[in-house]
């Protein structure tokens, strides 16, 4: 069956338009846009009990959620915070940003996740945290991460912005480490239009994110901290309501596709899927193909895909590590993290959204194996 339209990598979920408007109308009423407002309280609230964690602060966006994170700590200018170099590269400028230094570890195949076992070896008395992320919604080695930085008095924070919903042997991913961010932006599993959020099982960290986000105001005559502008708005606070009550049928259409892609694409030799356990629940937010070896390598599959109107992605590439303005930092380079520059040149990100129809995803398949 040919596909009569284009297909895009991802497409953003949407309630109806009627439901949002519902959402919203209160907002006109009450003049209350913006500065935690009633939509802001209360979605932090169902997201507390959605993602059983006891603390969820809405940001703008889930860079600034790695930012603020990173402020609250109150580390030195300078520190070194270890972490991936096969990520969005929000992760790493994130760090920069901070006036902190990335220490990248290789990853691990066939996670793709931070390789727990090279990180103690990038460990100095400058190291201050350890920034994972759980790429493509695969959980990190959350207990061999949490031995070392108990270990060593580090900090543990996750970026979770794949993460949406996931648990490992039962338990919420963002109950593990210090803080775990997450992405509310269009393109993510659950979204708020842009947003983020940090989550935490830390009261006195959410307090503090909570004056940060503020400009450090703390109350009518008390400025604390030389915070930012962070807040999320009341409209898209809505989104994020309307878009939750979606969530667990949006999940399933994903897993749906997946297991679509997986019956058509396993067992061929030079097609590598990717792996899930069984003590995890996932939320499928992208599916990578590990092209090596295969007849066509992955750029041609990228391009044989474009010819025929589809949309995938180079999704992690470039190389962060190998990034001009990161040559400065310890275990840049591709020769330093071998492994995450071998998933650079051979990863795709095939099409993966809810709505992606059945019929279009053997479409996508015949298309790789004609
Ligand atoms: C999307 C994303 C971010 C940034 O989130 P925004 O909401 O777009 O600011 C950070 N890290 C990872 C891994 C991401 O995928």
């Amino acid at each position: 069956m040919e596909a009569t339209m284009s297909i895009f990598v991802t497409k953003s979920a949407m309630p109806d338009f009627d439901e949002y408007v519902e959402e919203i109308r209160g907002i006109w009423d009450s003049r209350h846009l913006t500065n935690m407002g009633p939509k802001h309280m209360e979605l932090e609230r169902l997201l507390a009990e959605k993602l059983d964690v006891p603390y969820v602060s809405l940001l703008t966006n889930g860079h600034l959620a790695l930012e603020y994170t990173l402020q609250s700590f109150e580390f030195p200018y300078g520190s070194e915070v270890i972490t991936t170099p096969f990520t969005f590269v929000s992760t790493t400028n994130s760090i920069i940003r901070s006036g902190l230094r990335p220490v990248f570890c290789d990853i691990a195949l066939p996670d793709y996740t931070m390789d727990a076992k090279k990180i103690e070896a990038l460990i100095t008395e400058k190291t201050v945290a350890i920034m994972p992320v759980h790429v493509y919604g695969n959980i990190c080695q959350v207990e061999e991460i949490e031995r070392i930085a108990s270990k060593y008095g580090l900090k543990v924070i996750y970026d979770a912005a794949h993460a949406f919903g996931e648990s490992y042997k039962g338990k919420s991913v963002f109950r593990y480490g210090d803080a775990s961010i997450l992405s509310f932006h269009a393109t993510k599993v659950f979204h708020t239009i842009e947003g983020g959020a940090i989550c935490t099982s830390s009261k006195e960290m959410y307090d503090k994110i909570w004056h940060l986000k503020d400009f450090g105001i703390n109350g009518p005559d008390h400025i604390d901290y030389a915070g930012g502008n962070g807040k999320m708005n009341e409209f898209c606070a809505a989104m994020g309501i309307c878009n939750l009550r979606h969530i667990d049928a949006n999940i399933a259409a994903r897993k749906a596709v997946a297991e679509c892609y997986r019956e058509n694409l396993q067992g061929i030799p030079g097609i590598v899927l990717n792996r899930q356990y069984d003590d995890c629940a996932y939320n499928y937010a992208y599916y990578p193909v590990i092209f090596d070896g295969y007849k066509e390598n992955r750029d041609e599959i990228f391009d044989k895909l474009k010819a025929h109107d589809i949309n995938s992605r180079k999704y992690f590439y470039p190389l962060i590590s190998a990034l001009d303005y990161c040559k400065e930092y310890r275990g840049s380079g591709a020769e330093n993290t071998p492994v995450s520059a071998y998933a650079c040149d051979h990863v795709l990100c095939l099409p993966m959204y809810p709505e992606l129809g059945l019929d279009d995803v053997k479409h996508i398949c015949d298309i790789i194996k004609e």
